[in-house]
């Protein structure tokens, strides 16, 4: 199959082969046409399957085949994301895909300064990429008008949900139009998810493609038993007598981020923490620095790694395994794009031996256990050394911890992250 048959003009069938597409991902084969029928569609799949394209190539289409009214250009779609990185992702792909069209889009997402997004929506835009929060702030203000909206795109809907985005996505339809096409992209279908398409979308066509990462078929998986307070001498041996140039690690919470981060840099080994408390710009220097290969490790948070484009990451390691199995499979999917051999490396203590099994159960397959012959997994006195802590209180009111919520993560609930 190639993008011909599709039923995209000319001008966006240049700016693909420009893009040097040959052919349609399995998702833009379904999607696309699905789209461009102009009924509502619900989608699976995750970041990885081509899928930005697959929704905004048949925008495009749209709004260019349309003669454009006199005066003002009003918003005719809106793409909801969940993260700033994805809206600049997405924002970046209609750009890129609409180069020879004439058609202005704008990205708005907080934690920067919201002027020149202001100043963009005041001179007319027909594509508005967006989080939700700053959407709705600036609809609030009177400065976004979605009133003229044709399409509603709501891209990775499960993270939206996990990241308690329900109640904005709720006001956020109730300021546009009923008419509307609504598109719903997400990589797993939860109730509450199928919950959410009864809500917001009307007879929806639904589209599939097997999620590329369950068969996991370019990635060499590998998980190392090790005692917790092992693993940050496991990974730096890992790291260094593989001689891994860059490496994505998650951890389960921020503060373990930020922790590890500071224990490699310590170590000499290049790493910056990305996840939700970091300001856009850490955000922005964090992924550039591990693009451009000047900073080894990325520690990364399960939201904050979500639709980073990222491309043939040789490793993935998993610092801690996720209470999700799902997100086990989103997680190793950073890795081995595009048909690149990949490896994605768990280290996994007493207490996770539940989470692999449910992993495995998820995969339906083992995942090898690796040995090494030249690391030692006993634990020493150092590694039960306190590690160093940073006062990120300084000068504020201490809090107290509840006991109650020591340990209250469950396998079915996510942890905050
Ligand atoms: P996505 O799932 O939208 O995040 O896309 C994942 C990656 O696949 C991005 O780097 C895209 O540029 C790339 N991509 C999307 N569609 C195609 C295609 N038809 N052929 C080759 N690469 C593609």
């Amino acid at each position: 199959m190639n993008f011909n048959s599709l039923g995209l003009s000319d001008l966006i069938l240049q700016s693909i082969t420009d893009k040097g597409y040959t052919e349609p991902s399995p998702i833009q084969a379904q999607a696309i046409p699905a789209v461009l029928s102009g009924k509502d569609v619900l989608a699976a799949a995750q970041t990885g399957t081509g899928k930005t394209a697959g929704f905004t190539l048949p925008i495009l289409q749209q709004i260019s085949s349309k003669p454009r009214p006199k005066g003002k250009r009003k918003i005719k779609a809106l793409i909801l994301t969940p993260t700033r990185e994805l809206a600049a992702q997405v924002g970046e792909s209609v750009r890129t895909y609409g180069s020879n069209l004439d058609i202005n889009s704008c990205i708005i997402f907080g934690g920067v300064s919201a002027r020149p997004q202001i100043s963009q929506i005041r001179a007319g835009v027909d594509i508005l990429i967006a989080t939700p929060g700053r959407l709705l702030d600036l609809q609030n203000q009177g400065i976004i008008d979605l009133g003229s909206l044709d399409t509603f795109v709501l891209d990775e809907a499960d993270r939206m949900l996990d990241m308690g985005f329900i109640h904005d996505i709720r006001k956020i339809n109730r300021v546009i139009p009923r008419q509307r096409q609504t598109l719903m992209f997400s990589a797993t279908f939860s109730t509450e998810i199928l919950e959410l398409t009864k809500e917001f979308l009307d007879q929806p066509i639904y589209v599939q493609v097997a999620p590329r990462n369950t068969t996991a078929e370019n990635v060499n998986q590998l998980m190392y038993r090790t005692p917790k307070s092992r693993k940050t001498a496991l990974l730096k041996h890992l790291i260094s007598t593989g001689n891994w140039d860059q490496v994505l690690v998650f951890t389960r919470t921020k503060h373990g981020a930020n922790r590890l981060s500071d224990k490699l840099n310590r170590a000499k080994i290049t790493s910056m923490p990305i996840h939700g408390n970091k300001s856009q710009n850490a955000r922005v220097k964090a992924l550039e620095g591990f693009k451009s290969k000047e900073i080894k490790v990325l520690v990364a948070t399960d939201i904050a790694a979500r639709g980073l484009d990222i491309k043939q990451l040789p490793h993935v390691v998993n610092f801690e395994l996720p209470n999700v199995p799902e997100d086990y499979v989103h997680r190793i999917g950073r890795t081995a794009r595009a048909g690149a051999d990949g490896y994605a490396v768990s280290l996994v203590d007493q207490e996770e031996v539940k989470f692999l099994r449910s992993i495995e159960r998820l995969l339906d397959q083992k995942i090898p256990e690796g040995k090494l012959s030249n690391f030692d997994f006993t634990v020493t006195k150092q590694d039960e050394e306190e590690p160093r802590r940073v006062n990120f209180n300084r000068g504020r009111k201490p809090f107290k911890k509840s006991p109650n919520k020591k340990n209250k993560t469950t396998r079915n609930k996510p942890t905050k992250r």
